[in-house]
């Protein structure tokens, strides 16, 4: 096992319920009913580790048809981005382990051939846990030397209540990279760009420059606040300088690919940028007053955000924790 399950049971109907729509996204009622069911039938010592690992064992994937050969799979933690065509297949991001049969039946619907190439947005479960079954079929694995250091680290993310310990070598990123790279394949061009540390220390976005569709990891989450991963160098400042570079890429016409969430434009990146922009605003000038966390999250700085934003696996109290660790 590379992954070990070892917080008590904290979770219960409301993280049921906003696990479930984090990975279901636009899903009908009744795979939503299904979904849920399913998270309820796990074991007691659920965390939201567990609960989005028993999501996507329930999930279907979802394919949308976005432009030229490239399409989004939705359903396995992360959103997958797959490029198709005579070449073969590439993917962008690997999702979660247990989805591996349903990724393989949609990969096939899109277009039979061999997955050549995974590009890893960063080193987070939700988008590098298919990394091992996809080196078993020969892909190669590309990824920055931090999510690789990060993988081989044994790090705990208390927010997803769980300790990520080392993957094994044949399991790991096989091309890794320390600078920006540029693939031709299936008639694209694929440009692989480094950000600054924000979500992680090793984001990388994906662009898909013929087509016109940008993925950005998480850096970009639509529609819902984002999880900032201060252990591993992540920042709210970070996020925001991500959030400024994705609009510095896309243009008015391109399709954006999110971490989580639906398929996106770039008036939402202008939103999402916003939205932390103003928050980050509000937290800081409680904090400059010499207010604690506690009163900070008394005074509910973000609730004029929260119909809109706070609706999913992020809440305005722990986006609000977030903020707080890093102004
Ligand atoms: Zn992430």
């Amino acid at each position: 096992m590379k992954d070990c399950d070892d917080a008590p049971a904290t979770s219960g109907p409301s993280l049921l319920t906003t696990v479930t729509s984090f990975i279901a996204g636009s899903l009908t009622s009744a795979v939503l009913t299904a979904t849920a069911a399913a998270l309820a039938a796990a074991p007691a010592a659920a965390s939201p580790y567990s609960d989005i690992n028993a999501a996507a064992a329930a999930s279907p994937i979802t394919v949308h048809s976005l432009r030229r050969h490239v399409s989004m799979l939705e359903g396995s933690g992360g959103n997958i981005g797959v490029l198709a065509g005579p070449d073969g297949l590439l993917m962008v991001d690997a999702g979660i382990a247990v989805s591996q049969p349903k990724i393989v039946a949609a990969l096939s619907s899109i277009e039979p051939g061999k997955v050549r190439y995974v590009i890893n947005t960063h080193w987070h479960w939700d988008h590098t846990d298919g990394n091992g079954w996809l080196r078993r079929t020969g892909a190669t694995v590309i990824a920055d030397k931090q999510v690789v250091r990060r993988l081989t680290q044994t790090i705990r993310v208390v927010e997803w209540e769980h300790t990520f310990t080392p993957i094994p070598p044949a399991e790991l990123p096989n091309q890794v990279l320390s600078g920006d790279k540029t693939l031709h394949m299936d008639g694209e061009t694929v440009r692989i760009r480094h950000y600054q540390p924000g979500h992680t220390d090793g984001d990388m976005s994906v662009y898909f420059a013929n087509a016109d569709v940008l993925q950005t990891g998480d850096t970009f989450w639509n529609g819902m606040y984002p999880f900032i991963d201060y252990v591993t160098g992540g920042s709210i400042d970070g996020a925001i300088r991500a959030a400024n570079t994705n609009l510095a890429m896309a243009g008015a016409n391109t399709v954006v690919i999110p971490g989580h969430g639906p398929v996106g434009n770039r008036a939402q990146l202008i939103e999402f940028r916003d939205m932390l922009i103003a928050i980050r605003a509000k937290v800081a000038a409680l904090k400059a007053k010499g207010n604690s966390l506690e009163q900070v999250l008394a005074a509910k700085p973000t609730a004029s955000y929260d119909a809109r934003w706070g609706t999913s696996v992020i809440n305005g109290a722990l986006f609000t924790t977030l903020v707080y660790r890093g102004v």
